[in-house]
């Protein structure tokens, strides 16, 4: 919608002012509640679709259970478009907005949300060089990921400090032209696959240094010297997703590869959530989607007491719970969308959907394996993976609790201002 208005101004929307602006917000709404997406984001729409229910859902229980990079889908989702979809044209991708994003990644998370995270971790991992990447960096780290299939990650977490970004201890230290890096990552995702990292480090080693000033973001060759990826980790869901932890010893690393300037690294770590959380918010509705649609199937086939159990309005009404979540989920990560691709800031949106939606998931899920009864508790049905796949969504890209603290600080802020 955002690129069809862009090209009907022929401006950006963050340049529209006065009456411009009233009419792109009009026109915005009429197409945004008029549910009619673009011909262009139907088609990216329906071929993800497709690709998930062609290609992704045959697979999925066979990647689930060996673990397995599912190296053959991610080529395929390159190929078909699928991937990487915000790279900017410049740098020859496709440079489409949040929203596009979105309606792909619940797509491609009905299919499968190991797979789907494996592709949503390059754009995590691709997010800080699109928001502050000079043209270089931006031409060299994301130019090559649309001349072939390669993978990136984001290097934040650590043993000691996930939600708690400031702490973490990684260090780099200025050395001439270069900065050295030693420290530990942890639970990184394609951090065995990358070509190369988005890496925050500490570079001010005073204690009381604000964090607005302490860290440094990098992007690191993941084929430097002083690497060490560690084991895949085994988890209990989206077990193909390739989770790692890294250590860097004596990393050299060159001063071209600093992300704006030394001490900016927290807020390009954090700003970029607001681009990534919407769409992690629409892989947790594929996920519930999933769910819901092999909950009414089973339902309308398995019968007890002489009937179709979705005649027994028990059933029939936890289906109706877990559609208005679906429905709710959904219309949550399209308003965080809309805002950031109209230039808005959206962090209290971004995290309303990424919370809500995480809920979502792990509700409908765990429904979908009541409304299966025994079967829903074995491997042969397909919702108990759901409901191990769906736990991650409170935990990875700020766990529900610390949404909470976002919402909550975004909330107050608007009354206290
Ligand atoms: C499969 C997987 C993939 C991941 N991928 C990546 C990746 O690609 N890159 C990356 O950098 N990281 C990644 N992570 C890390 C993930 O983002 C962190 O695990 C997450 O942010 C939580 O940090 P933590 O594990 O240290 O938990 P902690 O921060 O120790 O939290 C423990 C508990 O305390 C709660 N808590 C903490 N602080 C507060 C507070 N202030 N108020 C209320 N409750 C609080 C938390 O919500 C949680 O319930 C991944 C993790 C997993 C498991």
């Amino acid at each position: 919608i955002i690129s069809a208005l862009r090209k009907k101004k022929k401006k950006s929307p963050v340049e529209l002012r006065g009456k411009e602006e009233v009419e792109f917000l009009y026109d915005y709404f009429a197409l945004f509640y008029s549910k009619e997406l673009t011909d262009e984001q139907k088609e990216f729409q329906a071929t993800a679709r497709k690709f998930a229910l062609e290609e992704i859902i045959p697979v999925a229980a066979q990647y689930d259970r060996t673990g397995e990079y599912p190296v053959p889908l991610i080529k395929r989702a390159w190929e078909l478009g699928l991937m990487n979809s915000h790279i900017p044209e410049s740098c020859g991708g496709l440079g489409l907005g949040t929203f596009e994003a979105c309606l792909i990644t619940e797509e491609l998370a009905y299919g499968c949300t190991g797979v789907q995270t494996a592709i949503e971790a390059n754009s995590l991992g691709q997010m800080p060089v699109i928001i502050a990447g000079n043209e270089r960096q931006q031409k060299k780290y994301l130019g090559r990921m649309t001349e072939e299939p390669l993978m990136c990650a984001y290097c934040v977490t650590e043993p000691g400090a996930g939600s708690d970004v400031a702490g973490i201890r990684t260090r780099a230290e200025r050395k001439g032209d270069e900065y050295v890096i030693n420290g530990q990552k942890m639970w990184i995702t394609n951090g065995g696959k990358a070509n190369w990292y988005f890496l925050l480090a500490r570079t001010d080693p005073d204690p009381r240094a604000p964090a607005s000033k302490a860290f440094t973001g990098f992007i690191v060759e993941a084929d430097t010297p002083g690497i060490q990826i560690g084991r895949k980790e085994l988890n209990m869901g989206q077990r193909c997703s390739d989770t790692r932890g890294i250590v860097f010893e004596d990393v050299r690393v060159p001063k071209e590869n600093v992300l704006i300037a030394e001490g900016a690294g927290f807020k390009i770590a954090m700003g970029a959530f607001d681009k990534t959380r919407p769409p992690v918010a629409a892989g947790a509705v594929g996920l519930a989607r999933r769910a819901l649609d092999e909950a009414t199937r089973y339902a309308l086939e398995r019968k007890t007491f002489g009937k179709p159990i979705v005649e027994h309005q028990a059933v029939a009404f936890l289906l109706a719970e877990m559609a208005m979540k679906v429905e709710l989920a959904r219309l949550g990560y399209q308003r965080a969308a809309w805002e950031v691709d109209a230039g808005r800031r959206n962090t209290f949106y971004a995290s309303i959907a990424k919370a809500f939606a995480g809920d979502v998931a792990n509700q409908v899920a765990a429904d979908a394996v009541q409304i299966f009864g025994g079967n829903g508790f074995n491997t042969e049905y397909p919702v108990e993976k759901l409901m191990r796949d769906a736990k991650i969504y409170q935990i990875y890209e700020g766990t529900a609790q610390i949404q909470r603290v976002i919402i909550a600080r975004e909330h107050l802020g608007r009354y206290k201002a």
